[in-house]
């Protein structure tokens, strides 16, 4: 099919906006109170001068799953992952630049049939991507006003889970967006399952346990509610593994019991129980 213009692209957030037009005076994505615009301004770049000076990575994770990100790091660095399986490939979540050589190291991995994202922060290069594999990519309908470069390709999934093949399902969560997803895979952590989060559920620093925010740069908070949304629309599911949004942030095991203490302690917090709680060290 033809491709899409050569697309114009937020330096602050990596969102992409059609590249046969001028790019709008602010970003759609940043001016979202769930992001910022830039301190010096709105800046945008054509994807083609960006992919120049970048290198699209894939690096190996586990078994069936690779890490794909941008070097130097752009925008929020986000970090997308390929779930290889027998019926073809996942590309969860999305970086903002494809380089020749990251779609060739794709390609050589059996290329991405479906594009699955968590929320708009990650929306980035989909069309890009989706011209590249010709793949089909799927957004939950709740953010559909949220796409920032249409595509033909995107299909607007509804309800709260969604199939998508090699046992991956879609779950739809909320909390940080409307449409939060996360993504079960059975087959990862070896067969212990894993969940595949991006900030939904966001692994923080000590990787003890997950967050939970409706905006993480201007610290706004969800209310407790929300929290116990997200936890119960992964409750049935079996996972001993998440990996958050960014390289470093999995929580390698025993992630069931971080999400339900994390839950606790959101709402702990949230009903001003403020006790400087420690958990012994390593856990
Ligand atoms: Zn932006
Ligand atoms: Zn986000």
């Amino acid at each position: 099919m033809a491709q899409s213009a050569d697309p114009h692209v937020c330096l602050t957030c990596g969102a992409h906006v059609p590249g046969d037009r001028a790019a709008p005076e602010v970003c759609p994505t940043c001016s979202d109170e769930r992001q910022y615009v830039g301190l010096h301004g709105q800046g945008w770049q054509r994807h083609a001068v960006l992919a120049a000076e970048h290198t699209t990575v894939v690096d190996p994770v586990e078994p069936g799953l690779y890490g794909v990100g941008v070097e130097p790091s752009i925008a929020i660095g986000q970090r997308a992952l390929l779930v290889c399986t027998p019926e073809g490939n996942l590309l969860w979540d999305c970086v903002g630049i494809l380089t020749d050589a990251g779609r060739d190291a794709l390609a050589a991995l059996g290329g991405v049939r479906t594009i699955a994202v968590s929320h708009p922060h990650f929306y980035t290069g989909v069309a890009t991507f989706a011209d590249a594999f010709e793949a089909e990519v799927l957004l939950h309908a709740a953010d559909a006003a949220h796409v920032t470069h249409p595509h033909p390709r995107i299909r607007h999934w509804e309800g709260e889970r969604q199939g998508v093949f090699g046992g991956i399902t879609l779950v739809r969560a909320g909390g940080h967006f409307a449409g939060g997803t996360v993504a079960h895979w059975p087959e990862g952590a070896e067969r212990r399952g894993a969940l595949l989060s991006g900030d939904i559920l966001q692994v923080v620093p000590d990787r003890r346990f997950v967050g939970f925010m409706y905006s993480y740069p201007n610290l706004i908070p969800l209310p407790v509610r929300e929290v116990e949304r997200v936890a119960a629309a992964i409750d049935d599911l079996p996972f001993d593994r998440i990996y958050g949004g960014w390289s470093d942030r999995v929580i390698a095991t025993g992630a069931k019991d971080v999400v339900a203490r994390s839950v606790e302690r959101y709402r702990r917090a949230l009903a001003g129980r403020l006790d400087g709680v420690r958990l012994p060290w390593p856990s």
